[in-house]
């Protein structure tokens, strides 16, 4: 069993990432600028963007971060993503999710101008996605790619099982893994919590990637000998051994699991690294692809 390290491969995009920033700087070229925006006061969304700003101050980029109270107007923040859209300085926008209840995600998403859509939501995006055009890519399933792609993880022809068909990460992971590109050309099965067998399906699968929300929820007896298992989850459960009071758990049982698999993320240090790796990417293509 091989570790697929997301602190690594992360390490990797980011040290590139800051090269190629040091050469627009010499060439007096434009700096990429995200701009990040928080509504409210959710302790992981905090975390999320609080690593997101860290790591463009790593790489050299610029950000803002703007942070907008809980009973914010769903017009108030639109008005605010328009500014953003607007700004010639800021390259990437993006609205950490997920947004308090009288918001509308999708509002919101598609109020953000489609060339400065770093996270890769936006329905221009995933259609552009869908057809093969290039696009932004949703940053999770684009930082799993890139994990793949580095490890040279033969996809070609396999049977790969995604678990959870979310707009952020199960459905366009399984767009991503059936097209014609390497890594790629899988033959998918995307699965939800209607799915009857999922135990039997996932033993048939050659990669795995569960994007659910359920600590443990993936078991060694789901898992075929050899599989490529990735695991995308993240929850917060209650740990009195740990001074901020709870741990981080993944979908998938790792201690059970990793033992059968060829190669297994860890949680954390997997998907969670590459997945701002990958927003990182598509930022600084934002900017160089407006500005270059
Ligand atoms: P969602 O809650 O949006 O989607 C969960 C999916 O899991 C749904 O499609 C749901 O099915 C499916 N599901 C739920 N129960 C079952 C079940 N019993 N059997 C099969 N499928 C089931 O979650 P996200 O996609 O946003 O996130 C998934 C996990 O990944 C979360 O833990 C999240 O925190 C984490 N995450 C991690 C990131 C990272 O960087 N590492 C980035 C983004 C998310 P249905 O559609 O039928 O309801």
């Amino acid at each position: 069993m091989q570790l697929l390290d997301g602190k690594v491969v992360s390490q990797a995009t980011k040290d590139e990432l800051r090269l190629n920033v040091s050469q627009l700087r010499s060439a007096g070229k434009k700096i990429p600028h995200l701009a990040a925006v928080l509504v409210g006061n959710n302790g992981a969304s905090e975390t999320y963007v609080g690593s997101k700003v860290k790591t463009c101050e790593e790489i050299g980029f610029k950000s803002t971060l703007i942070r907008l109270p809980e009973d914010i107007s769903e017009n108030k923040l639109l008005q605010v993503i328009e500014e953003l859209n607007l700004d010639q300085d800021v390259d990437g926008i993006l609205v950490q999710l997920p947004l308090p209840k009288h918001i509308s995600d999708e509002k919101v998403i598609e109020a953000i101008d489609a060339s400065k859509d770093v996270d890769g939501f936006h329905p221009i995006s995933i259609g552009k996605l869908v057809q093969g055009i290039p696009s932004f890519i949703p940053a999770t399933p684009y930082g799993i790619m890139l994990m793949l792609e580095h490890y040279k993880i033969d996809t070609k022809g396999k049977h790969a099982v995604v678990v959870g068909r979310s707009n952020i990460v199960g459905r366009p992971m399984s767009i991503l893994l059936s097209a014609n590109t390497n890594p790629g050309n899988c033959t998918v099965t995307l699965t939800h919590s209607h799915t009857h067998n999922l135990k039997e399906i996932c033993l048939s699968a050659d990669i795995i990637v569960a994007a659910i929300g359920k600590p443990n929820f993936i078991t060694a007896d789901m898992v075929k000998d050899g599989a490529v298992v990735i695991d995308v989850g993240i929850t917060r459960v209650e740990d009195t051994t740990k001074t901020r009071g709870y741990s981080i758990k993944g979908d998938v049982d790792f201690e059970q699991v990793a033992p059968k698999c060829s190669f297994i993320t860890p949680v954390p240090g997997g998907v969670g690294p590459m997945t701002i790796a990958a927003l990182m990417k598509n930022t600084y293509n934002a900017c160089t692809l407006k500005h270059d």
